[in-house]
C-alpha cells in the first residue's frame, strides 16, 4: 500500500511535475510499493535548472564559512535521524540494515568533511618573477551542476556530489535514481530544513532515460556530475564533449581480491564474503573476482563455497539476514542471465546460482549468493559487471600472473591483495591499475577524507571525496597583481643576475 507521495523540490517549493503522472517506489525484498513520485517532464528539468540559475549569484557570494555552517546543520540533523534514513533505505532499496546505517554514516562524514572546507579552499601564493608584482591562485564555481547519482548508495553519493559543489558556490540540479526517489527528497528535506536558501539545492525526479539528455544538453548546465554505468556515462560524455561541458563520470568495476599463497586465508574469506556479497554484489566496488593461487585456491574455493552456502537471504530489516535482494527484477533477471553464460564457457557454479522462488523470497527480487570456480580470466563473467551477489575464482601459479589477471578487465575500481609478504604488498600497491588499493582488507570500504574513483573505463580521470573533490567542483583562476605602477613584461623584463641586490 503506498503510504507516501514524493514531490520535486524546485525554487524552495515542493511541487508536482507537470506531467501529472507517477512511478511506483517498490520495496525489492517484497516487491509491494511503498510510495509513489511524481514523474516529471522536461519542461519540470527547465523551471529546476532556472532556479538554481537565478540562484547563484546570490549563493557563489555568500560566504563560503556561513555555507559550510548550513552544511554542518545539514550533518546534525542526518546524524539525529540516521535510523529513519537507514530504515527507509533498506525499505526502498533493499541493503541489510547495518550497510544502511553505514550508507547514512558516510553521508554524514562528508557533510561534516566538507562543511570544514568552507573555512579552507586553499590556493597558493607564490612568488612573481618580477619585483613588486604578487601571484596567486583561487578557487572559481562552475555554476550550475547537475548531480545525477546510482540507486545503490542512494544517501553517500548524493552526498559526494551535493556537498562539495555546494560549498564551492555552485547551486544543483539533483536527479537521483528512480529506484530511490525517497532517500533523495530525505536528503533535500534536510538541506532545507539546515537553512539552504531556495533554488540552491533543486531535485528532479523521474527516468533519467526521458530527462537525461534534456538536462545534461541544457544551456545553463555547466557541469555534470554522474555516477552510474558505464553506458550511461558514456552516453552523457558523449554529449557533453560536443558542447565542451565538464563532466566527471564514475562508472563500472569489475573489482578483484587476490589471494596469494602466502596470506592469512581465512582472513580473506571474510574480505571475500563481506566485499563479494555485502549489498548483494551491488557495490561498485563489490570483489566480483577472486584471484587465488593455486597454492591457497582449494582452500579458498572450500570455505568460500561453505560460507556462501550459508548465507541467509531476507528482509534487510530482519536482524537474522545476511543478504537481501538486488534492487529490482530487471536486475535479478540480468544477474541470472549470467548463470547459463558461466556455464557455457566452462565454468562450474560451486555455490548459489538460483533465483529462490518458494516463500517469502520468491516476492522479492532475490538471487542466491553465487561462487564461480573454473573461470579463466577472458570468460565474460570475468570481464563484465554483473552487479549482483556473483563472484568468479579464477586461479593463477605466480605473482606475475595474478597482477597481470587483476589488470586484465577494461575496468579499474578497486582491488585487494591479501599477503604476508611485504614485498609483495608493494609490488601490487604499486602495479595495481585501480584507483583504490586495499592490502589484508575487502575490495570496499573506502573513506571520505581520501580520493575515490576509478582508473581505465571505471572514469574520466576525476575522484570524489577527499580534497580531490573540490577539483572536480571549481575552476582554478591565477591571479597576477601589479604594484610597481609601469609596465612589466613577464618573461621579457627579467631581473639580471648582475643586478641582484
Ligand atoms: P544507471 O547508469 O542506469 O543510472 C544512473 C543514473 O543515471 C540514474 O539516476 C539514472 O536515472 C540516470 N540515467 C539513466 N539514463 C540516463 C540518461 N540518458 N541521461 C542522464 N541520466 C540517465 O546506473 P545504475 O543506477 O544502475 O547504477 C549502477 C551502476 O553504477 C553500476 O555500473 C555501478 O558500478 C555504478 N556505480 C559506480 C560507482 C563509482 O564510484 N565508480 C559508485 C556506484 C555505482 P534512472 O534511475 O531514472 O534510470
Amino acid at each position: 500500500m503506498a503510504t507516501t507521495h514524493l514531490r520535486n523540490y524546485i525554487d524552495g517549493r515542493w511541487v508536482e511535475g507537470s506531467s501529472g503522472q507517477s512511478f511506483d517506489d517498490l520495496d525489492p525484498a517484497t516487491g509491494e510499493v511503498i510510495a509513489t513520485a511524481t514523474r516529471s517532464s522536461t519542461a519540470d528539468v527547465d523551471k529546476a535548472v532556472e532556479a538554481a540559475r537565478r540562484a547563484y549569484d546570490a549563493w557563489r557570494l555568500y560566504p563560503a564559512p556561513k555555507r559550510g555552517e548550513i552544511l554542518y546543520r545539514a550533518g546534525e540533523i542526518m546524524l539525529a535521524r540516521k535510523d529513519d534514513l537507514a530504515r527507509e533505505m533498506t525499505s526502498e532499496m533493499g541493503k541489510v540494515l547495518a550497510e544502511a546505517r553505514g550508507d547514512v554514516q558516510e553521508g554524514i562524514d562528508m557533510t561534516y568533511y566538507i562543511a570544514g572546507e568552507g573555512r579552507r579552499q586553499f590556493g597558493d601564493v607564490v612568488p612573481a618573477e618580477l619585483p613588486n608584482k604578487w601571484a596567486m591562485s583561487m578557487r572559481h564555481p562552475h555554476g550550475v551542476v547537475a548531480a545525477i547519482t546510482p540507486w545503490n548508495f542512494p544517501l553517500a553519493i548524493p552526498t559526494w556530489k551535493i556537498m562539495p559543489a555546494l560549498i564551492l558556490g555552485n547551486t544543483v540540479v539533483f536527479k537521483p535514481a528512480s529506484y530511490t526517489p525517497m532517500l533523495a527528497v530525505r536528503l533535500a528535506e534536510i538541506l532545507e530544513e539546515a537553512g539552504l536558501p531556495k533554488g540552491v539545492l533543486n531535485l528532479v525526479l523521474g527516468p533519467g532515460g526521458d530527462l537525461g539528455d534534456h538536462l545534461v544538453q541544457h544551456p545553463a548546465i555547466d557541469l555534470i556530475s554522474f555516477t552510474g554505468s558505464s553506458d550511461t556515462g558514456a552516453h552523457i560524455s558523449e554529449i557533453a564533449g560536443r558542447l565542451l561541458k565538464r563532466v566527471s563520470a564514475e562508472l563500472g568495476g569489475k573489482n578483484a581480491i587476490v589471494v596469494l599463497d602466502d596470506a592469512d586465508v581465512d582472513l580473506s574469506i571474510d574480505g571475500i564474503v563481506w566485499s563479494a556479497f555485502g549489498t548483494s554484489g551491488q557495490r561498485c566496488t563489490a570483489a566480483s573476482r577472486v584471484i587465488a593461487h593455486r597454492g591457497v585456491a582449494n582452500d579458498v574455493i572450500d570455505k568460500l563455497v561453505g560460507r556462501a552456502k550459508k548465507l541467509r537471504m531476507g528482509h534487510g530489516l530482519e536482524p537474522t539476514t545476511d543478504i537481501g535482494p538486488v534492487v529490482s527484477r530487471q536486475a535479478q533477471e540480468k544477474v541470472a542471465s549470467y548463470m547459463p553464460i558461466a556455464e557455457k564457457e566452462g565454468a562450474t557454479i560451486a555455490a548459489g546460482g538460483r533465483i529462490p522462488t518458494e516463500g517469502a523470497l520468491g516476492k522479492g527480487f532475490f538471487h542466491e549468493p553465487t561462487v564461480l570456480v573454473d573461470v579463466k580470466p577472458n570468460m565474460r563473467v570475468a570481464q563484465e559487471e554483473i552487479f549482483g551477489p556473483v563472484t568468479a575464482v579464477i586461479e593463477v601459479s605466480s605473482v606475475d600472473e595474478a597482477i597481470r589477471v587483476l589488470n586484465s578487465t577494461k575496468y579499474g575500481l578497486s582491488c585487494s591483495v591479501y599477503t604476508r609478504n611485504v614485498n609483495n604488498a608493494f609490488r601490487f600497491m604499486r602495479d595495481a591499475e585501480t584507483g583504490l588499493v586495499y592490502v589484508n582488507a575487502g575490495t570496499i570500504g573506502a573513506e571520505i577524507q581520501l580520493p575515490f574513483g576509478g582508473m581505465k573505463s571505471t572514469g574520466n580521470g576525476h575522484r570524489e571525496a577527499g580534497r580531490a573533490a573540490l577539483d572536480v567542483y571549481s575552476e582554478w583562476k591565477s591571479i597576477y597583481v601589479d604594484y610597481s605602477g609601469k609596465l612589466q613584461r613577464a618573461q621579457m623584463d627579467t631581473v639580471e643576475k648582475d643586478k641582484a641586490p
